[in-house]
């Protein structure tokens, strides 16, 4: 009988695993091998080789991620940025403009706009939040628009359907970095992106061992953009290959308890007296708590907050906190806690994060998947310290 895995938590098991297995291994094995006895291929991309993406670890992997967000096709990558500036410099050549989200991860901000332009490569930044404003900011070379799910740190969420319906109107490919939603939460494909990205770093691989990307989407695309990577040359080894497929397999479970987390901790700074606010698409405080609601099967497992004490509270908070590492990066087992400004949007000037309303104080907490409990009475002494 034909195999169909209908639900996602099914796919991250059984979806794109060699059928039969490889000597009945039960766990897909690692070829460790980077090249392979020729067997007649007729194009250069079809010859069986490490840097062109196609060993048998890379294989497994591009189907279990195309089924995980019900596309046709994936790509993996040797790190978040990789499949990202791979992408970007397949959609757009010299004399090309791209519409991006003004809240960008750092590495992307910086690479629309130092890299980019000596490429001959313009840019302009939109408000996701506001539609009305992008058809000013509409070039006739404009080729592609560019948005994150929800934005770091401050988990903003943009018009995402009206990002799809300006792209398909206007002929831009629209791409979404899914990163922070992972496939568990949001699936790009499913509401017409393009292109779905992940630094799979994150949530995808789960146990913070690996630096690793992705992208989903159509057959078409995913061809382009691996025959670009092909000449670029930043492939996942095989070692790589074999931890992301590992952690995928239990990334529902987590997520889902990372979402259910997040939200008890969220309440709980919520209701706190020495907390000012608390950033959180799945709190009903949220100004896009209705447009959430609609688009994610759940609100991930990132918040950030303030303190009614400013810098001096947030850095006694982060100092007395005992579970959380004090760390940038997110998605993985445990939980990791940052001031941004220190890491992640230390790159950008003050008075751009003002502009984005980025404060001094501003703390983010990746959840990870210790007992909520234990995060919560942790937080709470750190409070009260
Ligand atoms: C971490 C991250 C990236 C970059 O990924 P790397 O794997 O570190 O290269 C891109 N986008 C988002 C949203 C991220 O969180």
């Amino acid at each position: 009988m034909a195999k169909v895995y209908k639900h996602l938590e099914t796919r991250l098991i059984h979806a794109g695993e060699p059928d039969p297995p490889i000597e009945g291994a039960v766990s897909m094995p690692i070829f460790q091998s980077s090249t392979f006895e020729y067997s007649g291929a007729t194009s250069y991309h079809d010859l069986k080789y490490i840097r062109l993406n196609n060993t048998p670890n890379h294989v497994a992997l591009h189907q279990k991620l195309a089924a995980l967000e019900n596309a046709e096709a994936a790509l993996v990558t040797a790190s978040g940025m990789a499949v990202i500036s791979t992408t970007l410099l397949t959609l757009l050549s010299s004399g090309d403009h791209v519409l991006a989200q003004d809240c960008l991860y750092g590495g992307t901000h910086d690479l629309i706009t130092k890299d980019l332009p000596t490429l001959g490569i313009s840019y302009d930044f939109i408000d996701a939040d506001n539609p009305d404003s992008w058809e000013h900011q509409l070039h006739p070379n404009t080729k592609a628009i560019y948005v994150e799910t929800m934005t770091n740190p401050l988990l903003q969420v943009g018009d995402l359907k009206t990002v799809v319906e300006f792209a398909n109107a206007r002929g831009l490919v629209s791409v979404i970095d899914n990163t922070f939603a992972s496939p568990v939460n949001f699936r790009p494909p499913e509401w017409g992106f393009d292109l779905s990205l992940h630094s799979c770093t994150k949530y995808l691989n789960g146990h913070s061992d690996i630096v690793a990307g992705a992208v989903i989407g159509c057959t078409d695309l995913i061809e382009k953009i691996t025959h670009k990577l092909n000449h670029l040359g930043g492939s996942l080894d095989p070692h790589a290959c074999f931890l992301l497929h590992r952690g995928l397999k239990t990334l529902a479970v987590r997520v889902k308890y990372q979402n259910e987390s997040t939200i008890k901790i969220a309440l709980f700074l919520e209701k706190h007296p020495a907390v000012k606010k608390v950033n959180y698409p799945g709190l009903e405080s949220h100004p896009r708590y209705q447009r959430a609601c609609e688009l994610f099967d759940g609100f991930s497992g990132m918040l950030s907050f303030e303190l009614k004490g400013g810098v001096k509270a947030a850095e006694r908070f982060i100092q007395n906190t005992t579970i959380p590492f004090v760390a940038p990066s997110l998605g993985g087992v445990e939980s990791l806690i940052t001031r941004p400004v220190t890491t992640s949007h230390s790159g950008m000037s003050p008075e751009d994060r003002k502009k984005l309303g980025i404060s001094e104080s501003l703390i983010r907490v990746s959840v990870g998947i210790e007992a909520t409990e234990d995060i919560i009475e942790d937080f709470d002494q750190a409070l009260k310290a």
